[in-house]
């Protein structure tokens, strides 16, 4: 494999054992990694002799500005080193993958970009919810729960579209966009769930109604990286995991009424 080539891999969405083998190849191979704080820092194993240099947008990172990120990639691939771009989930998915691929195209760099498994699809799955299901549905819709320039999101046509809609980036917006899918038409009932670190050890989920959720979040401090996700199909989450949607819902319903 030639030298001064970026790897622009998508690390899956937090479980270390969903990345493909042909990112762990690639890892291996790296001399220099930049890595984003969504990736689960057990993926490092596989590349100890790898300069490790975190880009994160929260943490200790939080101001590396993309453009900073894209000169970056294109800097260290023309010093001849094998350079590893590691992001959360797929790096083409909410991911400004395609920034720094158009920036490694704009400098003649040889680039690869490995697929990942995106946490809002692996999110569902890990709930036991097929995101589509010919009884439900017909397809499902990725979208953001927080436009960069505030745009408001054509909430109409997500509710008409009757599809799964998998809600990125929403944590912080659930009450505005519960009220939105609310005056948009949806059914105040449609079940709905919220997935947090999702496939990590630690991820914590809720079943509720449409109406429900907000108040579902806020009791159990629901935080990001988070998925929000709106639909029939919602309904065949595996209840053993977490509590009955319905018991959920009337507990939830007692309480508005109480407050
Ligand atoms: N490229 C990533 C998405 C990056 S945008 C991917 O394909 O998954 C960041 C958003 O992804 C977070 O705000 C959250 O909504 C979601 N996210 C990332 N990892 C997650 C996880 N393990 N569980 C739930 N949501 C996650």
């Amino acid at each position: 494999m030639p030298a001064s080539k970026v790897y622009l891999i998508g690390a899956g969405p937090g479980d270390p054992e969903l990345i493909t083998l042909k990112a762990v190849k690639a890892l291996q191979l790296a001399e220099v990694v930049l890595v984003d704080d969504l990736v689960n820092p057990a993926l490092l194993t596989h590349c100890p002799q790898a300069r490790i240099v975190p880009v994160g947008k929260r943490g200790g990172c939080k101001s590396t500005p993309q453009h900073f990120i894209n000169r970056m990639l294109v800097a260290l691939a023309g010093q001849g080193q094998t350079v590893v771009r590691l992001k959360g989930g797929d790096a083409f998915v909410f991911g400004r993958g395609g920034e720094e691929m158009l920036a490694l195209r704009a400098a003649n760099i040889p680039y690869e970009v490995i697929p990942g498994i995106t946490s809002g699809l692996a999110a569902c799955t890990s709930m036991e919810v097929p995101v589509t299901h010919r009884a439900f549905n017909h397809g499902v819709t990725l979208v953001t729960g927080h436009t960069q320039d505030g745009e408001p999101l054509p909430w109409r046509a997500l509710v008409e579209s009757n599809t799964t809609l998998v809600i990125y980036m929403g944590m912080q917006h659930v009450a505005e966009i519960t009220r939105a899918l609310l005056e948009a038409g949806m059914h105040a009932d449609m079940p709905c769930m919220v997935v947090e670190n999702g496939t990590r050890e630690n991820q914590r989920a809720v079943v509720t109604a449409l109406h429900a959720m907000p108040l579902g979040c806020h009791q159990q401090q629901f935080k990001s990286p988070a998925i929000i996700v709106v639909g029939e199909v919602v309904k065949l989450a595996n209840s053993t995991q977490e509590q009955d949607w319905q018991a959920q819902l009337q507990a939830f319903a007692s309480l508005a009424s109480a407050a």
